[in-house]
């Protein structure tokens, strides 16, 4: 595994739709565990392909720190299905330097993906997991929490 350089903006790869992954292989095991390691090493509760430069729908996310790797999730072509409710929460960005800020989310979301392993996956958010759910997904659509605010 290995840790990758985290594009900052105002670098484009950040403003761009990321492209859908057609293919679940090794390549992609690889480059989500890559992933993972980057965000821990940054540390970060989440991190999307396009913030290591990749246009690709991928996302990792770990909101539990204690206890590393524990509940990773690893996320392929993820989309909110349900969202509801609305909470305040202070927002910063592996990619945007120095600055934090409250962003209006909703409180809850239920998120379909497929893992790594070629497996469809439903995953339902509260609190602090919802939030980076919505900040992750937002970054694959070229959205990044400054556009929130
Ligand atoms: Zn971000």
């Amino acid at each position: 595994m290995a840790v990758l350089p985290i594009y900052k903006l105002p670098d484009p790869v950040l403003r761009q739709e990321a492209r859908e992954i057609t293919e679940i292989n090794g390549k992609l095991q690889r480059l989500v565990d890559d992933m993972a390691e980057t965000m821990y090493a940054a540390p970060g509760v989440g991190l999307a392909a396009p913030q290591i430069g990749l246009s690709q729908r991928v996302i990792v996310l770990d909101v539990d720190h204690e206890n590393i790797g524990k509940r990773l999730l690893k996320l392929v072509n993820p989309v909110i299905t349900e969202s509801e409710g609305e909470v305040l929460w202070e927002e910063g960005c592996l990619s945007v330097r120095d600055y934090q800020a409250e962003v209006l989310r909703a409180e809850r979301v239920l998120v379909k993906a497929w893992t790594t392993d070629q497996k469809e996956v439903e995953i339902e958010g509260t609190g602090l997991l919802a939030v980076a759910l919505q900040h992750e997904i937002d970054h694959l659509n070229g959205t990044l929490f400054l556009d929130r605010l």
